[in-house]
């Protein structure tokens, strides 16, 4: 008899979750973690990333609440402390996640765990224990949950680079930052530092920032970046980064043009973490890293599974925890397993006006049927007193035929949290004329979704 009936190898947002419901459904279960109890998205990305976030609005906060009527004075911002502060939050949250797997009487291994054959997992020395005795368990099923890491380009220079892992702990907020890549990661630490009074460069080799994101979004989004007081350099890459004296670096782009900054952080992208697990040895499957899986997450090997970043599908920390909770739920529950809509997906960058979506973007949606695209862009009522040029934009995406909105876009304030609402709205593949039926409330945003009349264009089929 093995040791488990569910060994999870990593305690990010999907394998705890996924450890926990096979617990909870009478499964004898063990988890490995080897550097960071709740993984990326509670230690090194979403949640530090969006205190982050909110530390960087407090000076416009100030300045809007002087346009108000307010006598207000901001002082500088006080990284170490705000850092602390942030960590304390981090390090409890650490604890629940500890503390709920060991309620649900889930076996909790700290250390670097690694396949010895399809049953036999070692746990050996990791971040969080670096002495840890090496001891082997046995498991009839085992969740690969491992997650992703960040990766640098292979240029020449690249180590003298940062990645998102050590923003999260930099003992002094640079004055000059240059950020590379013009993803989530790079769109997000650009408005974060520009927020809190970095000079912020932001370098990405598209036309446009978020490649995959609706065109137009990312066009609001080319537009805005300045007026963050961010530098654009699109259409370019880095090609070498040389250290200068007193610790400032020198970004070599591909346009000639360099760029002389006291940072520079990678947001390159995320590779999926197999490193050392032993995958190749059991034979299973890889492809550009990433545990190839089926749509019941599970692996080439019989009673091996996977889920969440590391098998590279949607990498958002929701879609891991679904992922986890099917799968727990698939393997030790009498009950059918529990289903998503991964295709209505939404997401959103947490820029300092953050942009939403849901569904399929302009270019995807024109090529399933004509389309009646309806936008907005427009003041929000909020900004009026301000004076500052900012504006909301607004998209619903409408198939002709059926009049189904198959997609949403939003950029401006509060953009996620609309969007979450929209989201359920698009999933239940409601039409455009359920979106005109439903009242708005007044005087909002969110309301400008369920009030636009005609469309500002119509689309025709592209395939
Ligand atoms: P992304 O894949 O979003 O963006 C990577 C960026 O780096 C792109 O602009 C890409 O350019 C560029 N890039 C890649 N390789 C090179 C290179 N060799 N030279 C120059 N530029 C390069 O990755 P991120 O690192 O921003 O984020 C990783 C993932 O983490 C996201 O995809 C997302 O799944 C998740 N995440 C989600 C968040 C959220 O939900 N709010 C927040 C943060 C992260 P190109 O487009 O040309 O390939």
């Amino acid at each position: 008899m093995p040791d488990f009936d569910l060994f999870v190898i990593g305690a990010g947002s999907g394998g705890v979750r996924c450890a926990r419901i096979a617990a909870q459904n009478g499964a004898r279960v063990g988890i490995a973690e080897s550097r960071h109890w709740g993984g990326t998205c509670v230690n090194l990305g979403c949640v530090p990333k969006k205190l982050m976030v909110y530390a960087s609005e407090g000076a416009e906060a100030a300045e809007d609440a002087r346009a108000y009527g307010w006598d207000v004075e901001i002082g500088a911002h006080d990284w170490p402390r705000f850092i602390a502060a942030k960590d304390k939050e981090i390090t409890r949250l650490d604890g629940i996640y500890k503390s709920m797997l060991d309620k649900a009487g889930v076996g909790l291994f700290v250390g670097r765990a690694k396949l010895i054959d399809a049953h036999t997992i070692e746990i050996g020395p990791g971040p969080l224990d670096e002495k840890a005795t090496p001891q082997r368990v046995t498991a009839e099923k085992i969740v690969i949950a491992t997650g992703g890491r960040p990766v640098r380009p292979p240029i020449e220079g690249a180590e003298l680079g940062i990645i998102s892992d050590a923003a999260f702990h930099l003992t002094e907020r640079p004055e000059r930052v240059c950020i590379i890549g013009g993803g989530y990661i790079g769109v997000e630490f650009a408005g974060i530092f520009a927020g809190l009074g970095s000079k912020v460069d932001l370098v990405f080799r598209q036309d446009l920032p978020l490649r995959g994101f609706d065109q137009e979004l990312r066009e609001k989004l080319l537009e805005a970046l300045p007026k963050h007081g961010i530098t654009v350099h699109a259409g370019v890459s880095p090609e070498k980064i040389e250290a200068l004296e007193a610790g400032a670096r020198r970004v070599s782009l591909s346009n000639g043009t360099t760029i002389d900054t006291d940072c520079v952080f990678f947001a390159t992208g995320r590779k999926p973490a197999t490193d050392g697990l032993g995958l190749e040895t059991l034979g299973v499957k890889t492809e550009k890293g990433a545990v190839v899986v089926d749509a019941h997450s599970a692996t080439s090997v019989s009673n091996l599974y996977a889920i969440g970043d590391v098998t590279d599908r949607i990498n958002l920390t929701p879609v891991a925890i679904a992922e986890g909770h099917t799968l727990a739920e698939r393997l030790f529950s009498s009950h059918t397993p529990r289903d998503w809509a991964y295709e209505t997906t939404p997401k959103a960058v947490f820029f300092s006006e953050t942009l939403a979506s849901v569904g399929l973007t302009e270019e995807e949606a024109a090529k399933e049927s004509d389309l009646d695209v309806f936008t907005a862009s427009f003041r929000p009522l909020r900004q009026t007193l301000i004076g500052r040029d900012r504006k909301a934009f607004m998209k619903l995406i409408v198939s002709r035929d059926s009049q189904k909105v198959v997609g949403a876009h939003m950029m401006g304030d509060a953009a996620a949290e609309l969007m979450q609402g929209v989201a359920i709205a698009v999933t239940a593949g409601l039409t455009k004329r359920d979106f005109d039926r439903t009242i708005g409330i007044h005087p909002t945003t969110a309301e400008e979704f369920v009030t636009m009349r005609s469309p500002t264009r119509q689309v025709s089929r592209t395939s």
